[in-house]
């Protein structure tokens, strides 16, 4: 795998800018890269880089706030690109394209979804500029292939983890989705907002992976945790205290509607969501957290329910009297509040 940070905006941006000090932070699996380019800045502009050491997963976990307090001029957040490239105050979105080709994977992929005439394309930053090229090589053998539009958070045919819109709107219009790159996160999300078929293309191993079977084990999972949460009679409501994962708004409203339910509330706020950090808190029996979806969703490690808003959604209608239905086929399970307002 070879992904290259975009170091040519980067650097502009620093010449343009001229800070003295830049705040850094990258996913964990573009740290060495990250690490580089920093020398380079340093080596080139004489420029000081700080590294946030805190978990970095996806867009939502920009450093703006924390500019300010390491007393540095700007931010850089590597590796989640999105419609805008500016976020908060002070951050600076840069891309991380991977180089890997498609060729090979999309041979068997188009093999495999033979059987579904009309196909949705989606992926995630790191391959966003390999959907065009794949959307024609699967024309030429005869798929109708659709891109879904871009928003004002997302570009055409992105998702995150966590926000699936722009192959949400097409999802009546194709019979499956196909996925470029290896992450099941991203595949098994999208198979579960969109209620459709979803393959995913790795492109390292060359390999086509139906998602069908984790994403049922996931929406077992989720279910089955909103039904164990209905007996709790003390829950803990937490606010993630992520840039773009503060949902105040949806904490308050959850805890309204349990309190009125005659459950008792416990409020927290956390960054990381994490079973070490809720096991002291013994004398509650269910959380709702507002923060990422994927902690709910994925998260394998907890000893008592730990919900997510679209979780929550269900439960609360269980609780009215209302039937939960699909409540994770939605566009999106959050909305990000990730400073995404372009300065
Ligand atoms: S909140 Fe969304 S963008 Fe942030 S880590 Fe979770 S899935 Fe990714």
């Amino acid at each position: 795998m070879t992904v290259r940070i975009d170091e040519k905006r980067v650097f502009e941006i620093i010449e343009s800018e001229k800070p003295k000090v830049v705040l850094v932070n990258a996913p964990g699996g573009l740290l060495r890269q990250t690490k580089e380019l920093m020398e380079r800045v340093k080596e080139k502009y004489g420029v000081t880089s700080v590294l946030s050491g805190d978990s970095c997963f996806g867009i939502c976990d920009t450093a703006d706030d924390d500019v300010e307090e390491l007393q540095a001029d700007l931010a850089f957040h590597i590796g989640h690109n999105a419609a805008v490239t500016e976020v908060g105050d002070y951050t600076y979105l840069v891309d991380a394209v991977d180089d890997v080709e498609f060729g090979e994977v999309v041979e068997k992929a188009a093999v495999v979804l033979a059987p579904y005439k009309r196909v949705g394309l989606a992926t995630f930053s790191q391959h966003l500029h390999q959907l065009k090229p794949v959307k024609e090589r699967l024309e030429t053998k005869g798929f109708e292939v659709i891109i879904g539009k871009g928003n004002s958070m997302m570009l055409e045919g992105q998702v995150f983890g966590c926000d699936f819109s722009t192959s949400y709107q097409i999802r009546e219009q194709v019979d499956a989705f196909a996925v470029l790159g290896e992450s099941e996160f991203h595949a098994v999300g999208l198979a579960l907002a969109t209620g459709r078929p979803t393959f995913m293309l790795d492109p390292y191993m060359d390999e086509v992976t139906d998602m069908q079977q984790a994403a049922d084990e996931r929406r077992k999972r989720a279910i089955l945790a909103v039904y164990k949460a209905r007996d709790a009679r003390v829950f803990g409501v937490i606010t993630g205290l992520k840039e773009g994962q503060k949902m105040l708004g949806r904490s308050r409203w959850i805890t309204t509607r349990l309190e009125m339910s005659g459950r008792k509330v416990v409020q927290l706020a956390m960054r990381d969501v994490t079973a070490e950090r809720l096991a002291p808190h013994r004398e509650i029996d269910a959380f709702i957290q507002t923060a990422c979806p994927r902690i709910s969703i994925d998260g394998f490690t907890f000893d008592r329910p730990v919900l997510s808003i679209p979780q929550a959604d269900a439960l609360v209608a269980l609780i009215e009297g209302r039937e939960p239905g699909e409540f994770l086929e939605r566009s999106k399970w959050i909305e990000l509040t990730v400073g995404l307002i372009k300065r």
